[in-house]
């Protein structure tokens, strides 16, 4: 029997507090009468070259500019304020992702005031992983049809022996980004539709990715007054800082459906890798994330460090947000998997 305490967890008084919603689940609870169909009533797929350039180079580039730029010298002391507004912005949109994109407008694992909202809406645009809406939209279509038909980004999808794993992964990790596959948004987020604030933010994306993406150009230029420190910034903080967070945010897609430990009752292949909770912020608790994916904690055994979560409940504590959904410990019991019945994986 597993323990069930986590360096971020909940006061009694919250658990009690907690609505049973915790345990909603997308889709229901899984049964051949009421799966859902595969139609996905999204628009027709049109010409995406654009599209593909743009994931293409966002892709590729932080690759190419570092084999390029590292060879001109752009590292020594630059490096080292490089690396600092790196950080910071990895903590900044990272936070944006999993606290705001994920936890707040996918699911609905607490209430923000406005202006949390907003600022949690900008900063998961700056990791340019695509616009809230569409990130939202997608991620729940993720969760309605997970690891079947209709997944957009099941690695399993592809078979589970060795040579198609390998395909399986590199699709679950970037090759769904390059497919003509688009997804409903009035379908799969008609909430977000009718917030105006989050239309806005919406369709800022261009302007807010670019703004990402200057920042730290800007700031080398102001700190070190030459090209190369501009440069240099860009680099680290701008490129390097997105593709690390892309990378981490892919994996909860790949990894985190193909490896790890299954200790929650699912219906889907998705899995808890703990080498990758750190990086991810708490996300790729992801075993547990599907088994509850309202509850606003995803590492919820011993020693499962989840950083969003502890921000949420910095928040809460700061009277930012309400009506916090945190698991309840018979919740965690219920969802826990016995040893005898946990498949090979
Ligand atoms: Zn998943
Ligand atoms: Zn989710």
């Amino acid at each position: 029997m597993p323990q069930r305490r986590s360096l971020f967890s909940p006061r009694k008084q919250e658990m009690d507090a907690v609505s049973e919603t915790v345990l909603e689940r997308l889709p229901a609870p899984r049964a051949a009468a009421v799966l859902p169909e595969p139609n996905l009533d999204g628009p027709p797929p049109g010409p995406l070259t654009a599209a593909r350039i743009v994931t293409s180079l966002l892709v590729a580039g932080p690759l190419v500019a570092l084999a390029v730029f590292i060879p001109l010298g752009w590292g020594g002391t630059k490096t080292i304020w490089g690396l600092g507004l790196a950080v910071a912005f990895y903590l900044f949109t990272g936070f944006g992702i999993s606290v705001g994109f994920h936890r707040l407008f996918a699911h609905h694992s607490f209430t923000p005031h406005r202006v949390l909202k907003i600022v949690l809406a900008v900063a998961g645009t700056m990791a340019l992983e695509g616009s809230v809406i569409s990130w939202v939209a997608t991620h729940r279509r993720h969760h309605m049809f997970s690891d079947r038909p209709g997944d957009p980004h099941s690695p399993v999808s592809h078979g589970t022996d060795t040579p198609t794993t390998t395909r399986g992964f590199l699709w679950a990790h970037v090759g769904w980004l390059f497919a003509s596959d688009p997804t409903s948004q009035q379908r799969f987020a008609p909430d977000l539709l009718r917030d105006p604030d989050l239309v806005k933010i919406d369709r800022l994306f261009p302007v807010l990715a670019v703004v990402s993406l200057v920042i730290p150009l800007a700031i080398g230029w102001i700190v070190t007054g030459t090209l190369g420190g501009a440069l240099g910034m860009f680099l680290w903080a701008g490129l390097i800082r997105m593709a690390l967070l892309h990378h981490v945010t892919w994996s909860i897609n790949s990894v985190c459906h193909l490896w790890g430990r299954r200790p929650f009752t699912t219906g889907d292949n998705s899995t808890n890798v703990a080498s990758l909770a750190l990086v991810s912020f708490g996300e790729s608790w992801h075993n547990f994330h599907h088994a509850a994916p309202a509850s606003a904690r995803h590492g919820v055994l011993a020693h499962q460090v989840d950083l969003a979560a502890g921000l949420i409940r910095i928040f809460e504590k700061a009277g930012w947000v309400t009506k916090v959904r945190w698991p309840t410990a018979t919740q965690i019991e219920t969802l826990t998997t016995r040893v005898e019945e946990r498949a090979p994986i």
